[in-house]
């Protein structure tokens, strides 16, 4: 069978595949703990779902224009003002289908034949993969754990070719947790500026930052760069919204538009219904998030505390996003595993913990723990990880 040339190039969503090979054993009656979701164990807040049930009753299901209602579209302006002090009017802003859109809708208006895009590794998987789709080529700045992820507008700079197009920053970022210094996006910046490049923020776990650290980055590129930047934000891990799809992105009103022209020709205007329980989600009260930000804290800081009474599991602890990057090359060695993948192959099939091994990120030597589940689920695991690890690298339990 021939399929198009780009369907060789393009892996599917690693990350997804653990959710598949998780819903297939749960299926068959086996009992799994998934630590590989990466999505928010709340429910949608209340109030989101009444305005939900509310646009449904008054019939409000037919098309809305592409880049969304005038509502949305003007409560996200409202939040990114209120949140980082940026104007930005209700043209420069598109609603999208989640975040995945808001960055492909990204790539698509921005990247073509012969561009290099550069981003930061360990990375998400469809940042490149979306970046391959849209003909361009990716190129990696390596962070590294014994600088806590960090991701630095030197390695990112020395990157740059003439042919470099533009630069996606993820902050928080997953799988790492790490977030970008407002200086080293600063840095950056300017370079944009001064280069002519392009910077694409993905924001989507913006509302998920542990300790009051300085991350005003739609500020600083503002400041710099403003008619370089792209924004992406979602409303899936802030507001606990992965299922209903919704999504934006914030720039030029000449991006925006290109990127609406895009959009009309594929998936057209976000569900309706979603659109109205968005505008509750962006508008309403805040408090929901800071609850659900809260409870992450307390997961984070027990899962922590837990996993690292094992010397050969070594993680930092996040400074965003719910994810523990764990470096277990200790007990790959030990312990005989060949990869990471098949150190979570062996966790799953033998403990029934599933993870996602570091493979996915392009961080071979990890593994990446979704703590977006139940405290209970998090102490079961993790003791199962434990067990695990003891039983097949006994030798080295007291290094
Ligand atoms: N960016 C990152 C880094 C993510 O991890 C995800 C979801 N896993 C997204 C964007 C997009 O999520 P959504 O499309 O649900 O908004």
């Amino acid at each position: 069978m021939k399929l198009a040339d780009r369907t060789t190039q393009i892996a599917s969503s690693p990350t997804m595949k653990v959710t598949a090979t998780v819903d297939r054993l749960r299926r068959s009656g086996v009992e799994v703990i998934d630590f590989g979701a990466g999505e928010p164990d709340f429910t949608t807040p209340e109030p989101v779902k009444a305005a939900a049930h509310l646009a449904l009753d008054q019939d409000f299901t037919r098309y809305t224009p592409v880049p969304g209602i005038a509502d949305l579209r003007h409560a996200i302006c409202e939040r990114y003002k209120a949140d980082y002090g940026v104007e930005y009017q209700d043209n420069e802003v598109i609603v999208t289908a989640g975040g995945k859109q808001a960055l492909y809708n990204a790539a698509l208006t921005l990247f073509g034949p012969g561009d290099e895009v550069i981003t930061h590794a360990p990375y998400w998987p469809t940042l490149t993969e979306q970046i391959k789709l849209a003909d361009a080529t990716p190129v990696l700045a390596r962070t590294h754990a014994e600088e806590g992820f960090a991701i630095r507008a030197a390695a990112i700079l020395d990157a740059v070719t003439p042919r470099t197009r533009a630069i996606i920053i993820n902050s928080p970022c997953n799988p790492t947790g790490a977030l970008v210094a407002e200086s080293e996006l600063r840095a950056i910046g300017e370079v944009a500026a001064r280069q002519d490049l392009w910077i694409v923020v993905d924001l989507c776990y913006e509302k998920l930052i542990y300790d009051p650290v300085p991350h005003n980055l739609p500020a600083i590129l503002v400041e710099t760069c403003r008619d370089r930047t792209v924004l992406c934000g979602s409303a899936s891990k802030a507001y606990a919204m992965t299922g209903w799809r919704c999504g934006w992105q914030l720039g030029p009103a000449a991006v925006i538009a290109a990127s609406s022209a895009i959009q009309s020709h594929s998936t057209s205007n976000v569900t309706s219904i979603t659109q109205k329980a968005a505008v509750e989600a962006v508008h309403g009260s805040q408090a929901p998030t800071r609850a659900m930000l809260d409870e992450y804290r307390k997961r984070r800081d027990l899962l922590h505390e837990w996993i690292t009474a094992d010397p050969r599991l070594r993680c930092l602890k996040p400074a965003g996003a719910f994810y523990m990057f764990i470096d277990v090359s200790d007990a790959l060695s030990v312990g005989g595993f060949r990869t990471s993948l098949d150190f979570a192959d062996a966790l799953l099939q033998e403990a029934r913990v599933a993870v996602t091994p570091g493979e996915a990120f392009d961080a071979p030597g990890f593994i990446r723990i979704s703590y977006a589940t139940s405290m209970e689920n998090l102490r079961e695991g993790s003791t199962r990880l434990l067990e695990f690890v003891a039983r097949h690298a006994p030798q080295a339990a007291t290094a």
